[in-house]
């Protein structure tokens, strides 16, 4: 598994997968998780737009939403200019892109955008 993979946490009992991780598994209460990759297109959800986005990241606004992988919803940064731009239900695809800037270190992560 690289890097450049979204991931999500399985349950060794039930199989369920979270994102992000939790410390008991919100179908079966069990504590132990597996790493596996989850799909990296999926539907829009829902999203909001952050006014007051964390130090580092350039744009004055970020977009925020839940991406439905199918056995997982996944919470990322969207990668849109305007909010206009978004749809829910609208198919999205991950990019590993910086994503901010911390003590001069670029910092990358997933954004979802048009496929
Ligand atoms: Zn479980």
């Amino acid at each position: 598994m690289t890097e450049h993979t979204p991931i999500g946490y399985k349950c060794l009992k039930c199989g369920k997968i979270h994102y992000p991780r939790h410390g008991r598994c919100l179908q079966c209460k069990n504590r132990e998780f597996e790493e596996v990759a989850v799909p990296t297109k999926g539907k829009l959800v829902t999203f909001t737009k952050l006014k007051a986005p964390p130090s580092g990241i350039a744009s004055r606004s970020l977009f925020l939403g839940i991406i439905d992988l199918g056995e997982v919803g996944y919470t990322g940064q969207l990668d849109v200019e305007n909010i206009d731009d978004l749809q829910v239900g609208m198919e999205l695809e991950a990019t590993w892109k910086q994503v901010r800037i911390i003590d001069n270190r670029a910092i990358h992560g997933f954004v979802w955008g048009l496929p």
